[in-house]
């Protein structure tokens, strides 16, 4: 299949006039997929209430079945023909967040696709914030089932082109919107439990949930791998390069020795640092590529998914990553590695 493009700039408020946008939206209508930008990652998007369009998604991604999709919705509106009820903390969570990277997993109402929740009774909404996905629903009139537009397994996409090298010729449409902001997914909530439990970190932060809804839980499998996680889709392998990656836990000079062995063993060495650190080691590594600087995590956050896939353009034989505090956005940024890494970790005795 062709796959056609289209360059829509992300910042004219009027987009939604835009002919490459009514052009989306018919293929749309016909169950085809088309992938958009979002301020989290490209989204795969799709027909939300139809089953031909949800299958295509998963056939393009080679996506697991039993791995749920996030539904997209423009307005709150929407949520009466898929949410059964809401609870208290899920409004008060919209009205802080919506737009923006908080999905909430809710109680779904009879008739929405079961391909699309993966049989489950509950169902993942989320309202993102971003003009060009917000003026594609709108002129699609359509809720948009929408993962991460990436082949499955691999680091998710934060530009047109990350979406081209992975689906090129298995989607009917690509709408480039530039680079995405936040850079990693969304976080998920489930709002089904008395106390709303995180069930994958993301852009808003347990802090800040906690400012809007009081005490919010973390799923125990996002601590320890001896826990099956409640959201089907943590449990896969994810966000990797074709390297080996492992993370790196210590002071600079044991990121060193660590790098001079594997240097004395005649490896290509790739490192994934931010700007401070890359100063600061000795200059072994064979590729480096930074992702943001340690004053502020959430530009690690933006860069984390360009830089992990950079690696793939090169031969380097292992990639050695810097390692960050599990805090604010910190929380997201580890458990993206850790999977990248499949929990490969040198820790420094
Ligand atoms: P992606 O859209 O690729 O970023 O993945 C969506 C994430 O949301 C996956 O981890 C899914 O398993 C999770 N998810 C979607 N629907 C549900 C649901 N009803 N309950 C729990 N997790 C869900
Ligand atoms: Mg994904």
């Amino acid at each position: 299949m062709e796959t056609k493009k289209w360059i829509v700039d992300n910042t004219d408020p009027f987009k939604i006039n835009y002919p490459q946008l009514k052009e989306a939206a018919v293929l749309l209508h016909q169950d085809q997929v088309v992938a958009f930008p979002t301020e989290t990652v490209y989204g795969l998007g799709a027909n939300a209430l139809s089953d031909q369009a949800v299958l295509r998604i998963f056939q393009a991604k080679g996506r697991p079945s039993d791995n749920p999709l996030i539904v997209h919705i423009t307005k709150k509106e929407q949520l009466t023909s898929l949410v059964d009820n809401l609870p208290q903390a899920a409004e008060q969570l919209i009205e802080a967040f919506w737009p923006g990277p908080l999905t909430l997993v809710l109680p779904k109402k009879d008739g929405v696709s079961a391909y699309v929740t993966a049989g489950l009774d509950t169902i993942a909404i989320r309202m993102p914030d971003h003009p060009v996905a917000l003026a594609l629903m709108e002129v699609a009139g359509l809720p948009l089932a929408a993962p991460s537009a990436n082949l499955s397994g691999k680091p998710s996409p934060t530009t047109a082109a990350h979406v081209d090298e992975d689906l090129n010729g298995k989607i009917a449409g690509l709408l480039d919107g530039g680079s995405t902001g936040v850079g990693l997914e969304s976080t998920v909530v489930d709002c089904t439990t008395n106390i709303p439990v995180i069930l994958r970190p993301g852009g808003v932060t347990k802090e800040q949930l906690e400012e809007v809804v009081g005490q919010v839980e973390v799923d125990p499998a996002l601590k320890s791998q001896e826990h099956a996680p409640k959201s089907p889709g943590m449990k896969y392998t994810h966000y990797a390069p074709i390297a080996p990656v492992f993370l790196v836990d210590g002071t600079i000079d044991f990121f060193n020795e660590i790098v001079h062995t594997a240097k004395k063993e005649h490896k290509k060495v790739g490192l994934l640092v931010t700007e401070e650190t890359k100063a600061l080691l000795n200059q072994e590594g064979d590729v480096v590529h930074t992702c943001g600087t340690k004053n502020d995590l959430s530009t690690v956050a933006t860069h984390l998914y360009d830089a992990l896939r950079s690696f793939n353009a090169t031969d380097v034989d292992i990639i050695y990553s810097e390692t960050f505090p599990k805090e604010g956005v910190g929380v997201a940024i580890m458990n993206r590695l850790e999977k990248a890494a499949g929990h490969k970790i040198i820790k420094m005795k």
